[in-house]
């Protein structure tokens, strides 16, 4: 891995031996998701000699960017190469001019799938067997589908209040699924406790400085998909804050590469009920480490990734947001009934943040928006049947057809 240089402390500039499985820097005991990967990018441009046109298979495009060693057999399912669309008609219903980037379209419905990648080519190549980690459920599920892929076992952790969908894609993918009776956060301490005592490999995102590394393919290629004409505003959910960090290191590195005009400002969308980095970053007082939210991917009491977050919005001169729970549900049928774009809650947080954006005169109406969809709205059925209209039953007779539309015309 000549391209990767080293890990580094964002804290205090330490730097560590990329080969060596270090998740947290020894000077910072309990201070997680602060060791950050460097790069060669002389190295790395050697290796790289695709064609920037837009044209996007998976997000092994951009191979030479990854921190993956060059014997390494890449663990794919064809994560990445997600569609940026137009959106015309939520455009003019927000009021702004948006794309939308849709990462539910990744093979197991979720962003995160862009980091397992990495996290089980790197865990196969060093000769490791069982991966683990813990989850709201959605990092479990793609965890779990990349190690079938690869032959691995995986053991996850995820809080027994998941949703169902949730819990049932990683048993398909042969895991074993630990339900533990607590919260996200706790499911997380018993996963890293495991990890020590067992010997797997953490995938977890926020301590394992390798995922922030694949999640930055989503900024490659947004940078790729907007060359000439990059958006104002990328706009991300957080819940522990390692997606946006990723998704902006990766359009920061293409714009210092010259490879796209300018470089966007970020916008972080958290939920009310667990509104940990938006409070970091407004420097709130009196924070507690709840989190109540019905868009459970986001719902993180005690974010590991908080200071990789805020250096997002901080570099990017960008900045964050709250939205409620009602909002978030009116975002997922407002992105589904305007576009035909189906998000789990977290996956539309985005759309509600625009919003809130707009109406605090964060974002002006004549910038532009790209919202990322992180997460597919079949992981989560039962929070979109709340934010939809409901079903009209009837019995299988024309006249119970006619009483909801009314006579059809006779011509
Ligand atoms: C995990 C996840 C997020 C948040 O990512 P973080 O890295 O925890 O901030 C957002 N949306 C979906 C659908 C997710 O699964």
């Amino acid at each position: 891995m000549k391209h990767v240089t080293g890990l580094e402390c964002i804290v205090c500039g330490e730097t560590y031996d990329a080969d060596q499985i270090v998740y947290t820097c020894p000077n910072h005991e309990g201070v997680r998701g602060i060791l950050e990967v460097q790069y060669d990018y002389d190295a790395v441009l050697d290796a790289f000699d695709a064609e920037l046109d837009g044209s996007i298979p998976s997000q092994w495009k951009y191979r030479a960017f990854l921190p993956v060693h060059d014997d390494a057999e890449a663990v794919t399912l064809h994560e990445g190469g997600t569609e940026l669309y137009d959106a015309p008609n939520l455009s003019s219903e927000l009021g702004v001019e948006t794309v939308v980037k849709d990462d539910g379209r990744c093979p197991t419905g979720v962003l995160k799938d862009r980091a397992s990648s990495i996290a089980v080519t790197k865990a196969r190549r060093a000769g490791r067997d069982v991966v683990t980690c813990a989850s709201t459920g959605n990092a479990a599920a793609s965890l779990a589908g990349y190690a079938a892929r690869a032959g691995m076992d995986a053991r996850i952790f995820v809080p027994a209040a998941a949703p169902e969908s949730k819990l049932a894609q990683p048993l398909v993918y042969g895991a074993d699924v630990l339900a533990v009776n607590g919260t996200y956060d706790e499911a997380y301490d018993l996963s890293l406790e495991a990890t020590e005592a067992f010997g797997w490999y953490n995938r977890n995102a926020a301590i394992n400085p390798f995922q922030v590394e694949g999640k930055r393919t989503v900024g490659h290629e947004l940078a790729e998909q907007t060359r000439t004409d990059p958006p104002d505003w990328v706009v991300f959910s957080m819940g522990d804050g390692c997606t946006i960090y990723g998704g902006w290191k990766g359009f920061r590195e293409f714009s210092e590469l010259g490879f796209v005009d300018d470089a966007p400002r970020m916008l972080g969308v958290q939920a009310e009920g667990a509104s940990a980095i938006h409070d970091a970053f407004h420097e709130h007082d009196g924070v507690d480490d709840v989190a109540d939210t019905l868009a459970d991917s986001i719902a993180v009491g005690a974010p590991r990734n908080t200071l990789k977050a805020c250096k997002a919005l901080s570099e990017s001169d960008g900045t964050s947001v709250v939205v409620s729970d009602d909002e978030i549900l009116d975002a997922e049928s407002t992105l589904g009934r305007t576009e035909g774009i189906y998000a789990e809650p977290a996956g539309a947080a985005p759309v509600a943040g625009v919003r809130k954006a707009l109406d605090e005169e964060i974002v002006a109406p004549d910038e532009t928006v790209c919202v990322v969809v992180t997460g597919n709205g079949l992981k989560d059925t039962e929070s979109a049947r709340a934010a939809a209209d409901d079903v009209h039953y009837v019995d299988p007779v024309l006249d119970d057809v006619v009483e909801k539309f009314g006579p059809p015309e006779t011509s």
